[in-house]
C-alpha cells in the first residue's frame, strides 16, 4: 500500500534521511520508533510531500514517484498524491476560527469533492466515530487536547485518504487525556485502516502494531513484528534506546 525505495532528504549539507526502505501493506499499522532528530518527522512529511526528497521513490496505492535533487512537480500532481496521505501532527492545527464541525467539513467542501450538504453529513458521521458528536458547534479553543486531537483524526479522515500519518499525536496533551485518542486510533487500526505512527506509546506499539521500525540517525535500524522487536532487539542500538523510553 505505501513503500518507499532508498528515499533521502538533504537540509542543506546535511542528509536527514539516508536511504530509507519500507514497506506496509494494506491494514497494516506501521509504528516508527526512534531518537529524537533520527528524522522520523522528516520521513512523515516525504511521504506527505510536504518535503520534497532529494532521492530515491515513494509508492502510495499503485502511484509511483521517483525524487532527484532537481524534480519539479507540477502543484496538481503534488496535490493528487498528498490526498493520498491523512496527516496528523502533535499540535492538532485545526483551524480556530471553525467550528469543530467545520474543521471537520471543510476540507472535502473546499476541494470540491463534496457538496456542502454531503460534506456535512460526513463529518457528522466521522464526529461519532470519534465520539464528539456533543461537540460538532464549539470552537477549539473550547474543547480539551485529546478532543481537539480527535477533531483533528476526523478532518484528516474527512478527505478518505489511503494511508494515515500520525507524528506524534499524543505527545502534547496531559497525560489523562492520551488514553482517548490512542483508543480512537486502535478503533481505526480494528477497522483496517493502513496507518503509520510515530509514537513513543510502546503499550500501543506492542498491542496495535503489526510492524515496528526502529530509526537512528537517518536510516531504518530494525524492522519487525512488535514481539521480536521489542522484546528481543538485534543491535545494542535499539537495546539502549527501549531501556530510555517506557514501556
Ligand atoms: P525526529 O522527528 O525524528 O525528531 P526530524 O525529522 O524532525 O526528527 O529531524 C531530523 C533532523 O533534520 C534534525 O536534525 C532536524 O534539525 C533536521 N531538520 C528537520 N527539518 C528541517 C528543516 N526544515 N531544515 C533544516 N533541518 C531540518
Ligand atoms: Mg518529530
Amino acid at each position: 500500500m505505501i513503500s518507499t525505495h532508498q528515499l533521502r532528504k538533504s537540509f542543506g549539507e546535511r542528509e536527514v534521511l539516508q536511504g530509507i526502505d519500507i514497506e506496509i501493506q494494506q491494514g497494516q499499522v506501521a509504528v516508527l520508533i526512534g531518537p529524537s532528530g533520527c528524522g522520523k518527522s522528516t520521513l512523515l512529511r516525504c511521504l506527505n510531500l510536504l518535503e520534497q526528497p532529494s532521492a530515491g521513490e515513494i509508492e502510495i496505492a499503485g502511484n509511483r514517484l521517483a525524487f532527484t535533487p532537481t524534480t519539479k512537480l507540477p502543484e496538481r500532481r503534488k496535490a493528487e498524491f498528498r490526498s493520498k496521505t491523512g496527516m496528523v501532527f502533535q499540535n492538532f492545527n485545526l483551524f480556530p476560527h471553525m467550528t469543530v464541525l467545520q474543521n471537520v467539513a471543510s476540507g472535502p467542501y473546499l476541494n470540491g469533492l463534496k457538496s456542502k450538504a454531503e460534506a456535512h453529513e460526513t463529518a457528522n458521521r466521522l464526529l461519532q466515530r470519534v465520539g464528539l458528536t456533543d461537540k460538532a458547534d464549539l470552537y477549539p479553543s473550547q474543547i480539551s487536547g485529546g478532543q481537539a486531537q480527535r477533531v483533528a483524526i476526523a478532518r484528516a479522515l474527512a478527505l478518505d485518504p489511503q494511508v494515515m500519518l500520525f507524528d506524534e499525536p499524543t505527545s502534547a496533551l496531559d497525560p489523562e487525556l492520551v488514553g482517548e485518542v490512542l483508543e480512537v486510533m486502535q478503533g481505526l487500526a480494528q477497522d483496517g485502516t493502513t496507518m503509520i505512527v510515530v509514537t513513543h506509546e510502546m503499550g500501543f506499539a506492542r498491542n496495535v502494531a503489526s510492524k515496528v521500525i526502529f530509526m537512528e540517525g537517518g536510516v531504518v535500524v530494525e524492522t519487525g513484528v512488535p514481539n521480536e522487536v521489542l522484546r528481543q532487539p538485534q543491535t545494542d542500538r535499539l537495546r539502549s534506546f527501549l531501556s530510555r523510553v517506557e514501556h
